[in-house]
């Protein structure tokens, strides 16, 4: 199976073939078709099966990047995990070079507030905390123009009390956005939590191998 078969444009199937990506792992052939069409997705897959590019792919291929507007979200439990994202995003600037993101995370440069004249990013990656930390402060993220909305090990986001904040972030959202939901385990806790963004009948895409380099 190559990325061909997913219609992705050439722009992105070069972008993958650059950074040594030919083919999908299991949970990225499961997870992009379907997010490709604006659906919404539970994923049960473990950290290494390669999860973090089968949101990112999808969310950039869909991006509106001569639009200067936040179009996606990814929250992600801990500072460390949404790092990690940032870092697998930033290689597709080299092909996409209008493409801005931004991470807010706890004692980072990148997390201060917007100054003036500063580019809106398409796409940001943060901790429950600091977003909405930057929500309440109105001057520094506009999101109504956010149409996909990921949470990231999603269990761990349930085990450390983040779905409060997470409530209040997908209120302040203007569209109904695509969510997009992966999590190591799937305990009913957690389904049922899910419910409210995703709805009651989600099938959960499972992940049939685990590492993405296998
Ligand atoms: P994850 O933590 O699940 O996002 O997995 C990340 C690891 O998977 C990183 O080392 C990526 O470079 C690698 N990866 C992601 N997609 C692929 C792919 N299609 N083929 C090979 N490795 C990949």
């Amino acid at each position: 199976m190559s990325f061909k078969s997913f219609n992705l444009s050439p722009q992105m199937i070069d972008c993958l073939a650059r950074q040594g990506y030919l083919s999908p792992s299991s949970i990225q052939t499961r997870v992009i078709p379907k997010a490709l069409r604006g659906g919404n997705i539970v994923a049960q897959s473990e950290t290494g099966s390669g999860k973090t590019h089968a949101f990112l792919i999808p969310i950039i291929e869909n991006l509106q990047l001569d639009k200067n507007l936040t179009q996606a979200i990814i929250i992600a439990p801990t500072r460390e995990l949404a790092k990690q994202i940032y870092s697998f995003a930033e290689p597709f600037k080299k092909d996409y070079p209008r493409l801005h993101l931004r991470l807010f995370v706890a004692g980072q440069e990148k997390e201060r507030t917007f100054r003036e004249g500063m580019l809106v990013p398409h796409i940001i990656i943060g901790t429950p905390t600091r977003l909405k930390a930057m929500l309440i402060d109105k001057t520094s993220l506009d999101i109504s123009n956010v149409k996909t909305l990921v949470l990231d090990e999603a269990d761990m986001l349930m085990e450390m009390g983040y779905f409060a904040e997470i409530d209040i972030f997908y209120r302040a959202l203007k569209m109904t956005p695509q969510v997009l939901v992966f999590s190591a385990t799937m305990e009913f806790n957690l389904r049922k939590r899910l419910e409210k963004y995703v709805g009651a009948d989600f099938v959960i895409e499972m992940d049939d191998v685990k590492t993405a380099r296998t």
